[in-house]
Parts: structure tokens; sequence; C-alpha cells
């Protein structure tokens, strides 16, 4: 292997949370490196470049699945292989799509799509309030006796939006992955060898884990948002709740997690460049 090819993090991109931008590992990540998803265009859809919509998330993950599966896409060989039968399963299909129902279902998926939906209703409702808080911080700083670093405050509000923002949609969409693959790993009449059971419960973990790290984070900024606005703070204690209870459920049904080492993220990494 080239040093070149040496100083990717084998997997960093499976258990990250998509943000480049404030990613310390861009340098050692194939997929910033051969091509930043957040910068691609969005195949004419709009909201495929907004983080806070789900359209970006599905656009995002395929591209993954794609990389994390097939290595790039041209390196591919598309000649048809003319042995390849491409019925449909029936069988499998049927059990597909119970597997997706019972991930649907599941309690730790109901919440996290409880807590989007409430905090993307927040978001859009609160730019009100955010401006009329922007106004109290320009007439504070107008004070010539303010003691406050008003700059520093304004700049930690945009900053805690972002992060509300940016994971809303990521932890559904990480919580959902971590379920399907917990909900697989336990299908009692799985034809496949129990190495595959452990393979997906190894991801299970790893997406719990990036969804929990997700929850933390979001919880830091919600409190810091329930301080900056108070006004708000019914709405805000109800999200806390929401995520406090994923988190725990998260931990209890992924008890895995603990130990789980992200590529990059929770471990040492050689830099040896
Ligand atoms: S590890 Fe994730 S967040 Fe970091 S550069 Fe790669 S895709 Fe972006």
């Amino acid at each position: 292997m080239s040093k070149s090819e040496r100083r990717f993090i084998s997997g960093i991109h499976n258990y990250c949370d998509y943000w480049c931008e404030h990613c310390a590992f861009t340098r050692r990540c194939r997929i910033y490196i051969d091509k930043d998803p957040l910068r691609e265009k969005s195949d004419g859809n709009p909201l495929a470049q907004d983080a806070t919509n789900a359209a970006f998330w599905n656009r995002l993950a395929d591209k993954l699945r794609e990389t994390s599966l097939f290595g790039d896409k041209h390196n591919w060989d598309d000649t048809p292989d003319a042995t390849f039968d491409d019925v449909p399963d029936e069988d499998w299909l049927e059990r597909e799509e119970a597997l997706q129902e019972a991930s649907r279902r599941h309690v730790l998926c109901t919440i996290a799509e409880e807590y989007r939906k409430q905090a993307g209703a927040w978001l859009d409702a609160a730019d009100a309030d955010l401006k009329a808080l922007a106004d109290e911080l320009m007439n504070e700083a107008a004070n010539p006796f303010t003691q406050d670093d008003i700059e520093e405050r304004a700049r930690k509000i945009g900053e805690m939006i972002d992060v509300v923002a940016w994971y809303h949609t990521f932890i559904q969409a990480k919580v959902y992955r971590a379920v399907s693959g917990l909900v697989r790993s336990e299908e009692e009449d799985e034809p496949e060898s129990d190495m595959l059971a452990e393979i997906r419960l190894h991801d299970a973990n790893g997406s719990g884990k990036v969804a929990w790290v997700a929850i933390e984070r979001s919880i830091g900024a919600w409190l810091h948002l329930r301080d900056a606005l108070p006004a708000r703070e019914p709405e805000i204690l109800g999200m806390l709740t929401i995520l406090d209870r994923l988190r725990r459920g998260i931990h209890a049904a992924l008890p895995g997690i603990r130990t789980f080492r992200r590529p990059g993220f929770d471990g040492e990494v050689d830099d040896d460049e």
C-alpha cells in the first residue's frame, strides 16, 4: 500500500456525523478526498443541499453505501452478467418489508421521529424570537457600561442553532439504521450464519454510538438555547425530555455502544504523513 493510501482511515465515514466542515479528519477520509458529498451538485433537487432536510441525508446515505459496498464507481465493471437471475425473490421481498416495518415501528424510531418533527417545527418557528434576541443583543452592545462579551454570545447562539439543525434529521436516520441492524441481527429464521448477525449487530452499535454522540451534542445545544431564549423554555424542555428518553433507550437496546470505537474518532490514529 502506498504512503498516500495509508493515510486514509478505513471506514471512518461509516460512523461519522457527515459534518465535514467541522471534521478534523478530512485529510484522512477517502470520501472527502475523492468527492466531498456536501459540495456536490444535488441532481436538481434544491432540498438535497440542505442538511436539515431528509433528501440531503438520503442522497448522502446512497453515496456512502455505494462507496462502502462497491468502492469507487469508476472502477465498476458494468458488463451484464449473463448468469444473473434478476427475477425478484418474493419470499425475500416479503421478509424485507416485514423487517423494515418492524424497524419503523420500533419504539426508538418513533421517539426519534417525534424529535425530528418537534425540532424541525421549532426551527421553522424560531425566526421571530431569534431576531428579537438579536435586537436585545444589539441594544446591550450599545450600552457603554456592559461587561459582557456580546459578540461571543451571538456567535455561540448561531453555533448552537447549527448543531440542533444539523443533528435533528441525522439522529432519526442513524437511530433507524441502528434499530434496523438490531432487528435483523435478532431475526430467528435468518438463513445466513451467526457471523452475519454479528456484523449487523456491530453496525447497529456503531450507528447507535454516533446517534448517541449527536444526541449528547444536541442536548448541550438545547440547554444553551434554553438559557438564551427563556420564553421558549417549555418547548425546549419537551425536546430535552425526548432526547433523554432516546439516549437511555439506545443504551438499553444497544449496550455495545459503550465499548464501540468509531474508526478515527474514538481511538488513537497513527499520523505517519
Ligand atoms: S469522516 Fe465524515 S465528517 Fe469527516 S470528512 Fe469524512 S465524511 Fe466528512
